[in-house]
């Protein structure tokens, strides 16, 4: 038995670990020129700071067999993810906190008294909000929409967020603490030379080929068991259903003598501005010291066909296509889609490792079980 594994991402590599620690032979192909995936990470020539090339990764997660799993495979930092927000000439702490509650209304309320506060400002007049606007309109009133929402949203996703549905904001984005910790999961860190060397300590096995530079064509399935495919679902069926609808990014590059902006990420909400944020990368990477300093400025737009695509848009248009290619993928025989690609949703590292480890283990026990290996191994995939 041969495996083909599409994607040399954190999918792929997990995968082919998995079914070659068991014996079986497995040919890993990337299109491009490097592992990792958009996990990419490398050491900048100039000023040796390790860069996210395809924008800052940060990992968190709650499960510990994930987080067990990877950490065999580096030495992990810890990193707290601590957010700036600038707007209209001030610098805010994010996600939204008690100090931008105070910060932005020059108040100095405690957590009770913030409580009252937003209750008051928020609409109350919205019973169903029916899109992005009306929702964060209904948690947390105008103002702070407008300064932490609406302007980062709009330049974000390329439209007004009263287009967008109000299921993106589906909790109360407000801490009424001086918590500023970015995420909530109980393990968070980076690895300490960066996410390449885990994903190559991963595909280091005597049974594992890995092929770069190579795009693997639909009709190369016959020459393997049975393929699992982590790049674009639309792609795999020549997009004859139409091309889903991704944003993408674009990074500006500077290098500076100093330090830039004193830390890792600052979103600009200014509509005026053209970026969504700057990341610093030295401050992801607290642990080394470097002299110069590299920073990204990061715009997003519309993804072309010859674009890398980032986050899927999975507005009504295009779940309607999805299900057009999930149709077809449930007629192909002999190919499992994975990853965020293959699936067309946005996963964090966690849930794509998790995702992966789950894949492997269904077809190691169909192939004991002489069933046929699922095309796909999650539930919620339209
Ligand atoms: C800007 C940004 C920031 C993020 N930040 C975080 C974060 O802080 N924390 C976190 O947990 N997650 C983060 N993520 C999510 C993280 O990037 C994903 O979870 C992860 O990349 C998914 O891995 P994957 O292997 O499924 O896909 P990918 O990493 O995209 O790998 C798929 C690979 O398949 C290759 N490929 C596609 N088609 C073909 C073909 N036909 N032939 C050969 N190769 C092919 C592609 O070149 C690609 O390398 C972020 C994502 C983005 C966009």
């Amino acid at each position: 038995m041969k495996f083909a594994i599409v994607g040399a991402g954190f999918t792929g590599a997990v995968i082919a670990r998995e079914l070659a620690e068991k014996g079986y032979e497995v040919d890993v192909f990337e299109s491009r020129e490097h592992i990792a995936g958009n996990c990419y990470t490398e050491r900048c020539n100039e000023t040796s700071v390790l860069i996210h090339k395809y924008g800052p990764h940060i990992f968190h997660t709650d499960n510990v067999e994930v987080w067990e799993y990877i950490n065999k495979f580096c030495n992990f930092m810890p990193y707290i993810n601590r957010v700036k927000s600038t707007y209209d000439g001030g610098v805010y702490s994010l996600p939204i906190n008690l100090h931008t509650i105070n910060q932005f209304f020059g108040k100095t309320l405690s957590p009770n008294e913030a409580i009252e506060f937003i209750a008051s400002l928020s609409a109350s007049d919205i019973r169903e909000p029916k899109n992005f606007e009306e929702q964060a309109y209904k948690f947390i009133g105008k103002d702070l929409y407008k300064a932490f929402f609406h302007g980062y949203t709009l330049k974000q996703w390329g439209m007004e967020p009263s287009n967008l549905p109000a299921s993106i904001l589906k909790r109360l984005p407000v801490r009424f603490n001086y918590n500023d910790n970015y995420f909530n999961h109980k393990y968070q860190g980076i690895p300490e030379n960066g996410y390449t060397e885990v994903v190559a300590k991963i595909i280091d096995h005597e049974n594992i080929s890995v092929k770069l530079k190579t795009v693997f064509e639909r009709k190369q399935k016959y020459e393997y068991t049975h393929t699992f495919y982590s790049g674009p679902i639309d792609s795999w069926f020549n997009n004859e259903h139409g091309v889903l609808g991704y944003r993408t990014l674009d990074f500006e590059q500077e290098i500076h003598d100093c330090d830039y902006q004193g830390c890792a990420v600052m979103n600009y909400a200014d509509t005026d501005v053209p970026y969504t944020r700057i990341t610093e990368h030295k401050h992801f990477s607290p642990w080394e010291s470097h002299d110069k300093t590299v920073i990204f400025k990061e715009y997003s737009r519309s993804c072309e066909i010859d674009d890398i695509p980032y986050y899927p848009i999975r507005l009504v248009e295009e779940k309607e296509m999805l299900n057009r290619y999930i149709d077809a993928a449930e007629k192909e025989k002999g190919v499992s889609f994975v990853g965020r690609l293959g699936t067309y949703r946005y996963i964090d590292m966690d849930v794509t490792i998790g995702e992966a480890l789950n894949a492997a283990k269904v077809t190691l026990s169909s192939i004991e079980n002489e069933l046929k290996i699922p095309v796909f191994f999650i539930d919620n995939v339209r």
